[in-house]
């Protein structure tokens, strides 16, 4: 049988590069002018960092339209910038988006603060109630957004009732993929329309660079592409370059995640110092049917509620060595944070407990260290 196309593991590492010609670098140049010289009389040939058409960033929005299995891809300076322009190609004033609940704090503080100061009406649904979205959609509804995973509670949604749903009433259906990468989800292939990464995450992978992508058709990105280049949120050629020598190991950081997060949850799962493990790869996990119909491996996000609630906490953070306490995920290194204290510091204590957040609850991000290693770390703060 022939294969159609190549493996991730392969796109990662050569898509959308043409053949190779004796005397070509193996790892790209990184082309860092802004400016190129452009032949007169013609509009041709106009090259600008802001407008995303230089070198380093046209090989790797190639790439990453290949991984996602998309027409095409653009590259933006943040998962923030490439949400706010993927919703603004989208929305103008007048319209309304319909929104899971459960979504990344600065998406939700997009979403409420600034789109519906701007006239767009925002309605958020529970993503797990299929009527609920079927009710709510409006007249004037052009979009639905949903995040999965789900930061930072490691729920999974089953995205085919929800694209069904979408079709059928004609909305765009725009998925942040972000803790999935292309490697354990690819949304379009579930029926999503446009998808959206944080590249400074699992994409990038070493803590090294702010990214976001916007995947879908090629009239579609030439619409968030205008939006880029007036709201100004292209990416520097120096993290697009970090991005593509990222992306080489992506196949392999992402399987390794997937091993790692597995043994450590299954670990945690069996220790009473912990009430709860959140990891979609366990039986016990409420999404974990979805998660195997959604999910090529179940990912290197997990997350555990601490039986002695937020002074335990403390302690635990106090005295691990190999986990670092700091924000940001999806690295080589594993961290661990607390939302108390970070994207959901602006709740009450009552109401994280209420969607599933409480004192006690530790967000981790497994990195590619020995799993044997990070275990004796968590066993031996939790004593
Ligand atoms: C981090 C994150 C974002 C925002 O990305 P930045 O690169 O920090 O702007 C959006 N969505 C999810 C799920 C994230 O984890």
């Amino acid at each position: 049988m022939s294969r159609k196309k190549n493996a991730r593991a392969t796109l990662a590492i050569h898509g959308g590069t043409g053949p190779h010609r004796t005397g070509d670098p193996v790892a790209p140049p990184l082309v860092q002018s802004v400016n190129f010289i452009q032949e007169i009389g013609t509009e041709t040939g106009l090259l600008y960092t802001r407008y995303g058409n230089t070198p380093n960033l046209v090989r790797v929005q190639q790439r990453l339209a290949l991984l996602e299995g998309a027409e095409a891809a653009l590259l933006l300076s943040s998962g923030m910038g490439a949400t706010a322009c993927a919703m603004l190609a989208l929305l103008r004033p007048g319209d309304h988006l319909l929104t899971s609940a459960f979504i990344y704090g600065g998406t939700h503080r997009l979403f409420t603060e600034e789109f519906t100061q701007n006239g767009i009406d925002v309605t958020f649904v529970d993503p797990y109630d299929t009527r609920a979205w079927r009710k709510r959609i409006r007249k004037n509804t052009r979009a639905v957004f949903v995040e999965s995973p789900i930061n930072p509670t490691c729920r999974v949604v089953d995205l085919k009732p929800i694209a069904a749903l979408s079709k059928e009433a004609g909305l765009a259906l725009v998925v942040d993929s972000t803790f999935a990468s292309p490697i354990n989800m690819r949304p379009l292939e579930h029926g999503a329309d446009v998808v959206i990464h944080s590249g400074t995450k699992y994409l990038n992978g070493h803590h090294d660079a702010m990214l976001g992508v916007v995947a879908g058709t090629a009239l579609y990105i030439e619409k968030v592409l205008a939006k880029m280049k007036v709201w100004g949120h292209a990416a520097d050629p120096f993290a697009a370059w970090l991005l593509e020598r990222g992306l080489k190991t992506l196949d392999v950081r992402v399987q390794r995640q997937n091993e790692n997060a597995m043994r450590i949850a299954t670990w945690c799962d069996g220790c009473s110092e912990i009430k709860r493990v959140h990891y979609p790869g366990l039986a016990s996990h409420p999404d974990h049917e979805i998660a195997k119909s959604m999910l090529d491996g179940f990912g290197g996000m997990m997350a555990i509620d601490l039986a002695g609630g937020g002074k335990a906490t403390d302690r635990f953070l106090r005295r691990l060595k190999l986990f670092q306490h700091a924000t940001s995920l999806g690295g080589v290194d594993s961290l661990v944070s607390e939302p108390r204290y970070s994207s959901h510091a602006r709740l009450s204590s009552a109401e994280r407990a209420r969607i599933g957040i409480p004192d006690g609850f530790v967000r981790i991000s497994i990195g590619i260290e020995d799993a044997g290693d990070l275990i004796a770390d968590i066993a031996q703060a939790l004593q």
